[in-house]
């Protein structure tokens, strides 16, 4: 690499280097002056640059410390605030405190996708947006409809919070080094909160889990310590379908429907 950072697989780094990629990527984000924004692993600053461009300021947060200190000597703290640390454990709230809707992009290390977007879903309600590039087969997951195979929890969890939307998929020669997988845009808006809510959340991805733990089950024998033969009745589902039938609103009732029998 001619930047001569040698890439961490444990940091799950694979460098954006296309050009055109990055313009697209930028242009389907379309950061305006104002924006309260946050990069999640900016790297050697593929996309950090253009964002910062057209951004009056913009905040990254980072783990690794030779790729920070890097960035701090490229980049005034006038126009970069540079947050050091695992975006796992960081308080994204802390950068909306007044109130600001918070914009979140970033190239994600793939391994730590999937915890990083159940990480963000607690501050879903002071996000405006997130645009994230992830391994395309967790996209295709994630914006997964009831019936299909990709189908499973992480859809209707994600579904749950947030509108979402596949933009275009990055081949993997447009990254240096280049990984073994396609990659994908997905565009992430929370949805409005009075828009089917569970009354509790934590039995919603339990009944979830427990729906789609064995695939093959029907749901009498997947939630059989939620729901009996009385609850599918008045809820009028029918307890001899699969988890994957059932849409993300019918999970929120079922959840909900437990929820008050237990009160
Ligand atoms: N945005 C750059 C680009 O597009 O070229 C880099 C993308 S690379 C796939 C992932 C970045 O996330 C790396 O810079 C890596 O060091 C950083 N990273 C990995 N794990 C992280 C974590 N837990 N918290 C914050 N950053 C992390």
């Amino acid at each position: 690499m001619s930047d001569q950072h040698l890439a961490r697989k444990r940091f799950g780094q694979n460098f954006l280097s296309d050009p055109n990629i990055i313009r697209k990527i930028i242009e389907a984000i379309r950061p305006l002056p104002g924006d309260r924004m946050v990069e999640i692993g900016p790297g050697l600053g593929a996309m950090t640059e253009p964002l910062m461009a057209r951004l009056d300021h913009l905040h990254v947060v980072e783990i690794d410390r030779d790729l920070i200190a890097r960035l701090k000597t490229a980049h005034s703290p006038d126009k970069l605030t540079i947050h050091e640390g695992d975006a796992l454990k960081f308080d994204f709230g802390s950068l909306v405190a007044d109130g600001a809707p918070l914009r979140v992009v970033g190239n994600l290390p793939y391994n730590i996708s999937t915890p990083i977007l159940f990480h963000l879903s607690a501050y879903a309600e002071r996000v405006k947006d997130m645009t994230f590039m992830l391994q395309k087969e967790v996209i295709m997951r994630m914006v997964a409809e009831p019936g299909t195979e990709e189908y499973g929890r992480l859809s209707v969890m994600l579904q749950y919070r947030y509108n979402m939307g596949r933009l275009f998929d990055v081949p993997p020669g447009a990254f240096r080094p280049a990984p073994k997988v396609m990659s994908s845009i997905v565009r992430m808006v929370p949805r409005p909160v009075a828009e089917c809510t569970a009354v509790d959340e934590a039995l919603l991805g339990k009944v979830v889990t427990a729906a789609f733990g064995q695939r093959r089950k029907t749901l009498r024998n997947t939630l059989k310590d939620l729901l009996d033969e009385a609850g599918f009745a008045e809820l009028g589902v029918d307890p001899g379908l699969r988890g994957e039938r059932l849409d993300v609103a019918t999970f929120v009732r079922i959840a909900n429907y437990i929820a008050g029998q237990g009160a």
